[in-house]
């Protein structure tokens, strides 16, 4: 058992703290670190339940019932648990798994283009550059990480938390979608730790973290400043919040694509895929021969599909981030990484709230 997850760990619904139960039978196995050496499950006072499958803490509400048939197969009394936490939580539960739906299947497929061996570039990055710009993002010079604990809310493939857990102490990185499986698994490092949660119901106390870190996630909520709110609830006096956001571009290709949305939007996932791979990528890979900037299909792809598919996209202008930072409390406010897509912004909340 990693006693890291049973110290920080909680209650995705209630908060409260919750004991481990190792499975009897089945899910057998260790990851690179020999913890979790066998599947088993989270339970709290309240009455929920949370597997760990293939060696990853399920901590969505719906997670049992994604997971039922493992759970059932090692708790004697499962109906009557489940009857218990349905009485409970069964709003809350059904209206997660119709939120999380297609954010599971969209982001999930997304990242899944990274299911290869060969390098491939995310965001128009290379793997130098894409670590350059963690820390540009980040600026954290000057600051020992050893012995900070910080949380990737919306990994994704996992490469940020990666990164993140080469200098700090600990790492969580939470995602909703089944990307986070593939992420676990090409994870090397003991310290970070990789969690299928989601950011409306986070499974953890408030105010623990030395560094909060959401890139390119929190756009794809409902309404972002909520999103905002319950990320920044996790962030420690004196500890740093980034977030990488869209922001307006005034350019007629991208309006013409944001347009587009109002269509693609609700045609399904594979149907998208396709029709992006035969039209948007010749036109992205004949483009890119003409400037003499070739990209990879598996990038264009990833691009073409963030901005296409996701149910909401929102754009924020950085003065009005800056804002819900300052409201806040956060002190240190500025914007440390910008593109004509989007900007990072970082903050340092402050010790003493007036
Ligand atoms: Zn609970």
């Amino acid at each position: 058992m990693n006693k890291h997850l049973i110290d920080y760990l909680r209650c995705s619904l209630c908060k409260n703290e919750l004991t481990y139960l190792p499975f009897a039978t089945g899910q057998k196995g260790t990851n690179s670190s020999g913890e979790l050496e066998t599947g088993g499950l989270f339970s709290c006072s309240c009455g929920m339940v949370f597997p760990i499958i293939s060696q990853i803490p399920r901590l969505l509400p719906e997670s049992f019932l994604d997971y039922e048939a493992v759970i059932e197969k090692n708790i004697p009394d499962y109906n009557i648990v489940k009857s218990k936490i349905l009485a409970k939580y069964r709003e809350i539960i059904d209206f997660s798994i119709t939120r999380n739906k297609s954010i599971k299947q969209t982001f999930g497929f997304e990242w899944s283009l990274l299911h290869t061996d060969k390098q491939v570039n995310v965001w128009n990055l290379n793997d130098r550059q894409f670590e350059n710009q963690l820390w540009d993002e980040l600026k954290t010079e000057g600051i020992d990480l050893k012995e900070k604990v910080a949380v990737d809310v919306g990994c994704g493939h996992g490469r940020s938390g990666m990164l993140l857990a080469e200098k700090c102490g600990i790492v969580f990185c939470l995602d909703v979608g089944a990307s986070i499986e593939h992420a676990a698994q090409i994870n090397t490092r003991p310290n970070c730790i990789f969690i299928q949660a989601d950011l409306n119901h986070l499974p953890f106390a408030n105010g623990v973290f030395d560094i909060v870190y959401s890139s390119g996630v929190l756009h794809h909520n409902p309404d972002t400043k909520a999103a905002f709110s319950k990320v920044s609830a996790l962030v420690k006096k004196g500890g740093i919040l980034c977030i990488w956001l869209y922001k307006p571009f005034n350019n007629g290709i991208h309006r013409i694509m944001l347009g587009l949305r109002g269509i693609t939007t609700k045609l399904p996932l594979k149907l998208q895929f396709w029709l992006y791979f035969f039209t948007l990528l010749p036109i992205h890979k004949s483009i890119g021969l003409l400037k003499g900037k070739s990209k990879g299909w598996r990038e264009i792809m990833i691009n073409q599909l963030d901005m296409l598919s996701p149910e909401y996209r929102h754009e924020h202008s950085p003065h009005e981030v800056e804002g819900w930072f300052k409201a806040a409390a956060y002190t240190h406010v500025e914007i440390t990484t910008t593109n004509n897509y989007g900007f990072s912004i970082k903050g340092t909340l402050a010790e003493v709230v007036k």
